[in-house]
């Protein structure tokens, strides 16, 4: 494979590739050489209005399209993500780092939410009341929002795109997508998939282009009804206040700093073989990466000494290159973030037990990284390193490291380790997590409701629950006379 297989990405609109009316494009940059592979075109305004246009017209249509059709559309478009995984897995290790496993892992995973929104989309009850008089009839509609705008990161260029557009879709919706500019072949390739399959003309937009000018267009604009986000908590909460600010719908899926509570009853070598890849997976780039280790005192050493040897035996090169296990971080601002952690925690007094530092001076290697020892005011404790990092504490008491899990303003994962039925329900019930794993790694299937509480935002991306917010609720009562 070869950095050849990278084409430009365009637009978009109306079920045609096209580039911005300005012409303008961005480079898209290879982080494991740090080389350009191409270019993606930079939407503006006059684009985004295409666009608009174009979904008017295509949720008038999609709307009134029955929704075993609908559904029948959106199998046949998981039906050629998983036939085209392979190629398309190859064009999102170049454009993210990720290892070529993980990606095209990504690309099969993706015709399961898919699936899993088609089958739901046909669910979509409303539901007729007991009336108070026998001549009215009292009923329940459920009708789509209308035109969703979808705003998506790089960290996973597929599968953060599949959940909002997939919910969309079964539910009769039009969605604009602003895909990441870093990462934008592989989403394309998503929306093609969906293009061959036959959805029609205006269904599905997608930019690129600046994503405060974008966002910023799109969220007040009145054809637009919901937006949908994932990224960080800080801009996530800008994009929420502007939601409010005009009345849309929202679901916010953003950071988390995930606790791991290891109990002292804690089978040892399965949380460090479970936490430990967990970890490292996508260098750490994933929300729901296992982050903080909280031990217990007694098994302490023992697991610091066992996450040290998985980091130091992971080979860490180019995800293209055979036996990869962790590549490079999808962009320069996440080296530049690990060597600001590592330092702050090394002048409070940290151990950095192995890591911490750059490998080699092209492409955006970091090794991955263990720090124990860490004084509470260290930065790694307190915000999310969204890198291949993880801190290590001790506690002696259960309550304790609850307290510490719940500490943060965050709570969207939490894993534990423990061989106790009591302990794991008082987690289950204690820990303030949208989604908590006990004695395993967190995976993300389709029936499961994914999302988080607190500062890592509201609404659910997967389970019964991931058609909710695309949907209005419409009482009728008719009199019949
Ligand atoms: P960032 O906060 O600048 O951007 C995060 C994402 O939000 C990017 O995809 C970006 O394009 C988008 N974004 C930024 N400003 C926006 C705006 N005004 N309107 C619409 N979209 C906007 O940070 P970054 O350097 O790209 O990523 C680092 C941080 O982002 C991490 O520390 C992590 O907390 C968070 N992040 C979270 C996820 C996740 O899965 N929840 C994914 C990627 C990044």
């Amino acid at each position: 494979m070869t950095v050849a297989t990278y084409k430009n990405t365009q637009l978009l609109i109306d079920n045609q590739w096209c580039d911005a009316a300005s012409g303008k494009t961005l480079p898209v940059v290879n982080p494991a050489t740090g080389l350009e592979i191409g270019r993606v075109a930079f939407a503006g305004i006059p684009d985004l209005d295409r666009a608009l246009a174009s979904a008017t017209k295509g949720f008038a249509i999609w709307r009134n399209t029955p929704a075993v059709e609908r559904s029948n559309i959106m199998r046949k478009a998981a039906v050629l993500m998983r036939e085209r995984a392979a190629e398309i897995g190859v064009l999102m290790t170049q454009e993210q780092g990720k290892p070529l496993a993980e990606a095209k892992a990504e690309a099969m995973m993706s015709a399961e939410v898919i699936e899993w929104c088609a089958e739901e989309g046909r669910r979509v009850y409303g539901r007729l009341v007991p009336p108070r008089a026998m001549n009215v009839s009292a009923q329940v509609h459920k009708e789509p929002v209308g035109i969703v705008a979808a705003f998506t990161p790089w960290n996973f260029p597929i599968n953060q795109v599949v959940r909002k557009l997939s919910a969309a879709l079964a539910t009769g919706c039009a969605i604009i997508v602003k895909a990441p500019e870093e990462t934008p072949a592989s989403p394309a390739a998503l929306i093609q998939a969906f293009v061959d399959a036959g959805v029609p003309p205006g269904v599905i937009s997608l930019v690129y282009g600046s994503p405060a000018e974008i966002s910023g267009y799109l969220i007040p604009h009145p054809l637009v009804r919901k937006i949908t986000f994932t990224g960080s908590t800080p801009v996530g909460k800008q994009l929420a206040a502007m939601a409010g600010l005009h009345m849309k719908r929202a679901t916010m899926e953003l950071g988390g700093h995930a606790p791991v509570i290891v109990a002292a009853d804690a089978d040892i070598a399965l949380a460090l073989k479970t936490a430990g890849s967990m970890k490292f997976r996508n260098a750490g780039q994933v929300c729901i990466s296992p982050t903080r280790f909280l031990v217990h005192n007694s098994i302490k050493a023992e697991f610091a000494k066992g996450m040290v040897a998985i980091a130091e035996k992971l080979k860490v090169a180019d995800g293209m290159t055979d036996g990869t296990q962790m590549g490079p971080l999808a962009n320069f601002r996440r080296v530049t973030a690990m060597e600001q952690l590592t330092a702050d925690a090394r002048a409070k007094g940290a151990t950095i037990a192995t890591g911490g530092e750059r490998i080699g001076t092209s492409g955006n290697f970091f090794a991955p990284t263990v720090i124990t020892d860490l004084p509470m005011n260290v930065d790694l404790l307190n915000n999310e390193p969204f890198g291949p990092m993880a801190a290590i504490q001790g506690f002696d008491e259960l309550e304790d490291a609850i307290a510490q899990a719940n500490r943060l303003p965050f709570g969207l994962a939490g894993y534990a380790f423990t061989s106790s039925l009591k302990n794991a329900h008082m987690l289950s019930k204690q820990l303030e997590v949208g989604m908590l794993w006990i004695n395993q790694g967190g995976m993300a299937w389709a029936e499961m409701p994914f999302g988080g509480i607190k500062d890592s935002g509201y609404g659910s991306e997967g389970g019964t629950e991931i058609l909710d917010a695309y949907v209005n609720t419409k009482a009728v009562s008719i009199v019949c006379v």
